[in-house]
């Protein structure tokens, strides 16, 4: 099909549209290794999961098997709100590179959180509520993922406590007013509010905080509240699960035009945009049917994936949750703080580990300089100003388009386009100032952090 029959967005009817989730460890040869007990260190149980999280997340969190997992009706008329989301072609982009690559994107922006949280958020508030739960707790980074979480409670009368990293909880102050608007309430991490919190303060005083111990502090915070439970935006099983609509909307509309992906970017920070975009074309590859590049991106200062040592580690700081298999830098990692492009967890899905670790996906680290380079570019010919995280897979789809331009090679290429920056804005600022560095880790810190990792005799 010509480029002409092509329109600038494809959008899907909505009788086109997925009904259920896809499960790609159903497919998987090698299943991700088990979840353990971080007491017993033996595979977690159903009945010990339910314990943080709720029956039904808990479920799909061990589910290895069911390949198709039906969305509930409500959630179905939730995702209508935001959804279809658009796969768009980037001509503007392809003519500024003056590529013969054909560059699209899959744009999750279209929601006030800004991103592709909601589509696990309003999912696990629906299961939560669906418990006859009261609350929720989390945590957030960049804040993304507490801002969909709070709309998802607000929109299901839960309630929502959100511990948001202390540096971004200061420098965001408008993300933490629209969580608070919608009902949230919020508090810097780590803070003296828990026990774990006030521990880590004492090991490190004046810490800007990490997304492992704003998760320490929400796990305590929903283990010591009646009728309340944990819920996280990435990583786990269950969110990629959920992600799965991205890729599955993506897979709709290529179909729709008959259009075979060559390259599939996504930006890495646990895995789960990347996850879900992937899954349905990881499915094809494991079962034979098609077959494509897919590279994972992450920040050159918090590379898990292309530094990380692939071991069970600590989900968090704090060592409450159950250990995972993954590729890690070790969970007391804490990226630099001139790092700004999030993306900052120091593990990876364990599903994402297990097909890197099995090839079935490459992965590739970036500086932030060049991402918010790629950013900027991208922003003047598309007109989406790119959240930092996103602009990770921007830069490598460039990049990609850029080797197409030098063989003549006409790929097609998809990136996840996974949110706006809109509340970025200080760390465009450091850009735009020239004040932006681009701190790696050096080999010698990343080997004392993994020496950390528990030892497991598996
Ligand atoms: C949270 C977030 C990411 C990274 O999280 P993953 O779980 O790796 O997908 C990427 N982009 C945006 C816009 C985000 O909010």
């Amino acid at each position: 099909m010509d480029n002409q029959q092509i329109p600038y967005k494809i959008y899907l009817e909505e009788s086109e549209m997925p009904k259920a989730w896809y499960n790609v460890r159903a497919d998987m040869i090698n299943k991700p290794a088990p979840l353990l007990d971080a007491r017993t260190r033996k595979p977690i149980t159903l009945e010990a999961l339910s314990q943080v999280f709720c029956e039904e997340l808990a479920k799909q969190e061990l589910d290895d098997t069911t390949a198709y997992i039906p969305i509930p009706q409500e959630i179905l008329d939730f995702y209508k709100m935001y959804r279809p989301a658009p796969l768009v072609r980037a001509y503007c982009l392809e003519k500024k590179l003056e590529t013969p690559a054909k560059i699209y994107y899959k744009f999750e922006g279209n929601n006030t959180s800004g991103s592709h949280k909601l589509n696990s958020a309003i999912a696990q508030a629906y299961y939560a509520k669906k418990q006859g739960l009261k609350g929720v707790t989390t945590e957030t980074g960049a804040g993304q993922w507490g801002t969909a979480l709070s709309m998802a409670c607000a929109y299901l009368d839960l309630e929502c406590q959100v511990y948001m990293v202390k540096v971004s909880y200061e420098q965001k102050p408008h993300r933490r007013e629209v969580m608070r608007t919608y009902g949230a309430t919020v508090t810097p991490s780590p803070s003296d509010t828990t026990a774990v919190g006030r521990q880590i303060l004492q090991e490190f005083p004046g810490t800007t905080g990490s997304l492992g111990c704003a998760i320490s502090e929400a796990v305590e915070a929903a283990s010591t509240r009646e009728g309340y439970r944990y819920v996280l935006g990435s990583v786990l099983n269950q969110v990629l699960l959920h992600q799965s609509i991205i890729g599955l909307e993506t897979k709709a509309a290529l179909d729709k035009y008959n259009i075979k992906p060559d390259i599939i970017i996504g930006c890495a920070g646990g895995g789960s945009n990347l996850g879900g975009l992937i899954s349905p074309f990881v499915g094809q590859k494991l079962r034979g049917e098609a077959d494509m590049r897919i590279i994972a991106v992450e920040p050159a200062s918090c590379p898990s994936l292309t530094r990380g040592s692939y071991v069970y580690d600590y989900c968090d700081t704090g060592r409450v949750c159950p250990l995972q298999k993954m590729y890690t830098l070790g969970s007391g990692f804490i990226p630099s703080s001139s790092h700004a492009g999030g993306l900052r967890y120091h593990g990876m899905s364990s599903v994402v580990s297990q097909l890197y670790h099995d090839g079935l996906m490459e992965a590739t680290s970036v500086e932030q300089t060049a991402v918010f380079s790629a950013a900027q570019l991208f922003a003047k010919v598309e007109g989406i100003l790119p959240a930092p995280e996103s602009s990770h897979a921007i830069r490598v789809a460039i990049d990609e388009a850029m080797k197409c331009k030098e063989t003549g090679e006409e790929k097609t290429i998809v990136f996840g386009l996974t949110g706006t920056g809109y509340f970025d804005m200080v760390a465009y600022q450091r850009f735009n100032d020239g004040k932006m560095g681009d701190y790696i880790p050096t080999d010698e810190e990343i080997a004392a952090s993994i020496a950390k990792t528990p030892v497991i005799d598996a």
